[in-house]
This record gives C-alpha cells, sequence and structure tokens, in this order.
C-alpha cells in the first residue's frame, strides 16, 4: 500500500527522471508522485515532480539549443527523417503505447483509432509537411521608381521557426494532442518543452524515451517537465525566454496563458474546450442516428473538446429520438462499462475522482433547474474501485440552462428540440464555444448550407474526422489558432520578408 492508501498494480511504470537538456535528471529534491489507474485506484508509477526552478533548467537548455542553431538550421529532409524515424518507432512498439493508454489514460478499445493511430498518422503527416511546406516563397516584385532612380527587386517570404516553445498538452487523447505539437514543432526547425498535464505523465515520459531513441536531435531541443503543481506551467508560460505557447486545456487556464503573455507579446496558440452542437435534421435511419446522437455518453467518458453534446432534434420527432438513444446506451450488452484492459468495455472510468465530483455536480445542477433525465445521472452498480458514471441523457433541455451552456467534459447529452432549421442554427450557435458542430441527415446539400451558418471551426456532416492535413480548433472562447496540416505548421513560423535590389 502507499502512503495515500492506494493499492499498487502488479505491474509499475516507474520514471524518477525527465529528459532536460539532452540528460536523464531527476526533479529537485528526487521527488516523484503517484499516477492512479482510473479504473481501479491502484497506482500504476509514478513520475518526477518537477519544481518552478527545474522549468527553468528545461527553458535555459530549450534556449541554448535553438541559438547553438543545430537543429534550426538542420535541413527539411533531417527533419523529415526525424518525424518519421518516430512514427516508425511509434507503429513497431504501439501494443506498449497502448497499455499505458488503457492503465493511465482510462482509454477503452473503441477510442483506439484516435488515441494510437492517429498520432502515428499525424507524425506522418508533419515528415511530409517537412519536405512540402514552402519553408521559403518568392513573388513577384514590380520595379521600384523613385526620385533616386528605379531599379529591380527580388522579393522572398521567409517562414522562420517561433524559437523555443512551451508544450502544454493534455491527457484525454494524450499522444494524439502531443503529436499535434510536437509534430510541426520540430518540422518548422523550434526549439522545445514539453509540460505534461499531471494526470498523465507516464505516457509522455515513454514517447520521450522513444524519441530519444530513434531521433538523434541535438541536446535540448525536446526538453520534457512532468510535475503535479501548477507553478511549472506558469514558469513556462511567464518566462521570458520562451517566445510561444501552445496550449490544450480548458478556457480558465488558457485566459490565464494569455495574461501572462500580454509583457512579451508572447505568442499564444489555444485550443480549448467546446459544448459542440449535433444537429439531426429528419427521423430517416433514425436506428442509425441514434448511436452516433448518444456517442459522448459513452465514448471516452465524453472526454472530448469536440463532442456533440448538445443534441438538436426534430419537435415531431424528439421523443421517438430520445428513446432510441436511451435505449442504445442503456444496453449493457452493447454499452458495456468496466475496465478498459477488457476489449469488451466500450465506456470506461472518468480521469480522476475530483472530474467525477464535478460531473455530478453537473447533473444535480441539471436536475434542480429541470432538464428531464431520461437515463443515467448516477455511479453505475457493482463496479468497486474506480471513477466509473453511468450514461447520462437529460431531454426537453432549454439551451439557456448551465447544463446546455458549460462544458461538463463527461458523458451528459442534452436533447433541445427545434420548430426549422433557422431556429437549430440559432440554438447551436447560441453558446460561448465554437469548436464543432455536427450534422446528421440525408440532404447533403442542405447540410452543407447549415454548415456554413455555423460558427464553429469544424462541422462534421454524417461523421466525418479529423484528418491530419485539415485544420482543426475554435471559434469564439474554444480558443485561438489551428492544428493540423500547413495551418499547425505555421502557427509555428514567424513570417519574415526579405526584399534586395537586383
Ligand atoms: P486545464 O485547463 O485544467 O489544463 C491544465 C494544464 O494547465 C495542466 O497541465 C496544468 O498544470 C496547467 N496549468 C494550470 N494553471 C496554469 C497556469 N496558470 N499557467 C500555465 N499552465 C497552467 O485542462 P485539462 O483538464 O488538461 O483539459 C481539459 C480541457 O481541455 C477541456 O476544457 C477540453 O475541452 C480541453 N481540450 C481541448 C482540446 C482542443 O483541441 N480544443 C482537446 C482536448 C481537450
Amino acid at each position: 500500500m502507499t502512503s495515500a492508501g492506494k493499492p499498487r498494480a502488479a505491474k509499475q511504470f516507474a520514471w524518477d527522471r525527465m529528459l532536460i537538456g539532452g540528460r536523464w535528471v531527476e526533479a529537485t529534491g528526487g521527488r516523484t508522485y503517484e499516477i492512479p489507474n482510473p479504473a481501479t485506484e491502484e497506482i500504476i508509477g509514478h513520475a518526477p515532480d518537477a519544481s518552478r526552478e527545474d522549468m527553468r533548467v528545461a527553458i535555459e537548455a530549450a534556449r541554448r539549443a535553438f541559438e547553438e542553431g543545430a537543429w534550426r538550421r538542420s535541413t527539411p529532409r533531417d527533419r523529415a527523417r526525424v518525424l518519421h524515424a518516430i512514427a516508425d518507432a511509434m507503429e513497431a512498439r504501439k501494443e506498449e503505447m497502448r497499455e499505458l493508454l488503457i492503465a493511465e489514460a482510462g482509454a477503452c478499445w473503441v477510442s483506439h483509432d484516435t488515441q494510437v493511430e492517429w498520432p502515428i498518422r499525424h507524425f506522418r503527416t508533419y515528415a511530409d509537411l517537412a519536405i512540402r511546406f514552402p519553408f521559403e516563397q518568392m513573388l513577384p516584385a514590380p520595379t521600384i521608381q523613385s526620385p533616386m532612380g528605379s531599379w529591380n527587386n527580388t522579393s522572398m517570404v521567409h517562414n522562420a521557426p517561433v524559437g523555443v516553445c512551451g508544450l502544454i498538452p493534455t491527457w484525454n487523447f494524450p499522444v494524439f494532442v502531443l503529436a499535434q505539437k510536437i509534430g510541426p514543432a520540430l518540422a518548422t526547425g523550434n526549439t522545445m518543452i514539453v509540460k505534461p498535464s499531471p494526470y498523465g505523465p507516464l505516457v509522455n515520459l515513454w514517447v520521450a524515451k522513444l524519441i530519444e531513441e530513434v531521433a538523434d536531435l541535438p541536446p535540448g531541443v525536446i526538453n520534457w517537465v512532468t510535475g503535479q503543481g501548477a507553478e511549472i506551467g506558469q514558469e513556462l508560460v511567464s518566462n521570458p525566454a520562451v517566445d510561444k505557447i501552445s496550449f490544450t486545456g480548458s478556457i480558465v487556464v488558457g485566459r490565464q496563458i494569455l495574461a501572462a503573455a500580454v509583457d512579451r507579446l508572447r505568442r499564444v496558440h489555444l485550443e480549448l474546450g467546446g459544448k459542440s452542437a449535433h444537429i439531426l435534421l429528419d427521423g430517416d435511419n433514425l436506428d442509425m442516428a441514434a448511436p452516433a446522437l448518444a456517442a459522448p455518453t459513452f465514448f471516452h467518458s465524453g472526454q472530448g473538446c469536440a463532442m456533440g453534446t448538445r443534441v438538436l432534434v426534430p419537435k415531431a420527432i424528439a421523443d421517438e429520438a430520445v428513446e432510441k438513444m436511451a435505449a442504445f446506451v442503456g444496453n449493457r450488452d452493447i454499452v458495456k462499462i468496466g475496465n478498459p484492459s477488457d476489449p469488451s468495455c466500450l465506456m470506461g472510468p472518468v480521469v480522476r475522482e475530483e472530474r467525477r465530483l464535478a460531473i455530478e455536480a453537473h447533473i444535480e445542477s441539471g436536475i434542480r433547474q429541470g432538464a428531464k433525465l431520461v437515463t443515467g445521472g448516477k455511479r453505475p452498480a457493482g463496479l468497486g474501485a474506480g471513477y466509473f458514471l453511468e450514461p447520462t441523457i437529460f431531454a426537453d433541455v432549454d439551451n439557456r440552462l448551465k447544463i446546455a451552456q458549460e462544458e461538463i467534459f463527461g458523458p451528459v447529452v442534452t436533447v433541445t428540440p427545434y420548430s426549422d432549421v433557422d431556429e437549430a442554427i440559432r440554438i447551436a450557435n447560441d453558446s460561448d464555444y465554437g469548436l464543432a458542430a455536427m450534422i446528421t441527415g440525408t440532404d447533403q446539400v442542405k447540410a452543407v448550407e447549415i454548415a456554413r451558418q455555423l460558427r464553429t471551426g469544424n462541422v462534421w456532416i454524417n461523421a466525418g474526422g479529423n484528418l491530419a492535413n485539415a485544420p482543426f480548433g475554435g471559434f469564439k472562447l474554444s480558443g485561438i489558432g489551428r492544428e493540423g496540416g500547413v495551418w499547425g505548421m505555421q502557427e509555428f513560423t514567424e513570417v519574415q520578408h526579405i526584399v534586395w535590389r537586383s
């Protein structure tokens, strides 16, 4: 047993050191902290618990590596080789990665395409982009006519690396989010410090080791600082030696990061929360549509930023739609809840007890404000340990209620009836968030027309998905900037114009 009284899992993932300046070092005083498996509450390992001073050392290492310039001046081909090597190693060792994602992030097999395959795909896309991205472009340059005479110019746009980047990924799809940051940051020649979420250091350190083994990067190009306190993040976002922050997380912390950036006008890229609408257009194929509409109540326990947690349905078929959604998620032969290590489980736990309590507070607020709880709302019986919750659906929800306006980040969906498409668009846009929207229906032309009117960074019609070569990010409070494809590359470059008389 540990000091916290939690039992230990038989297999331990023990990391006493993190990678700073090309060396594996302990946190100040050799401090570590323990990581539970959210499905069993057993301790599965520990990671270094860094101090502010450890973060300063890592920032200095990244600064030094940038100024020395070996990576900054590497060729696109060198960078592509490194990124392909990372993808190849992940592919070869993906069963180890899967094991960690199950044990640390509570990732059920149904989510493994996103958890395991997407990061590999994204590293490969950034390897290709390292070659194809227009780091230097010639522009047409007219002859200058001036009182001093006339002359011809040659004009070039150079996309230079931003410099030292602070990367703060999140824990829900940890390697995927990491790939969206490290991939373009490396492809464009930056140096970086990765500060993983306190909930997910183990898989991050596994990635750190894998990259160290296969990439042959100069020391200090990627530094990893793990820990449970907010002060290491605060140091990273306020230290004057850091040129850019790329953050994925909540609006609350996103605002703090933006505030800390004001002094130095530090570049900030924010991937924040969502409260996405899923608009059902018609009652055709309702049996097929119901599982997709209800997906956020079980898929990764609703812990996704871009899930369609506000379902909007035509009034005439609202009761039928809710009935079919509830029947699907209530069927324990299909939506089996349990330890994600069992491949037959479709739904695992939420990541920590504090998150479960916050989700339960949202559910209580929905009940208090008069929303109709159709199914779920409780902890499932018979599971013993683990931070589990039932798939939860509220019906007849007024979009002004707290449960329809605030991100819950748990297995809860609200269903709101609408009278006509204009009303559906109005309700969908009546949100502080603007990350994504989904549309399900048979009329694709109509769906695309509706998509154009939605104030969100992404719209998925009849499924769709996150594509490695496409932009991903939010309107409004869902963030600033885009990840993915050339847009992700641009986030990690400064645009420089060079013109010379020719
Ligand atoms: P969070 O905002 O709680 O993030 C916490 C991270 O910020 C931790 O690493 C923490 O140590 C650090 N931190 C805390 N205070 C800080 C400060 N003042 N300065 C710098 N760093 C600080 O979010 P979370 O729990 O990690 O993630 C959940 C959120 O992430 C949800 O809102 C979800 O929607 C969002 N998310 C967004 C996307 C996207 O791509 N848009 C993807 C996944 C998750």
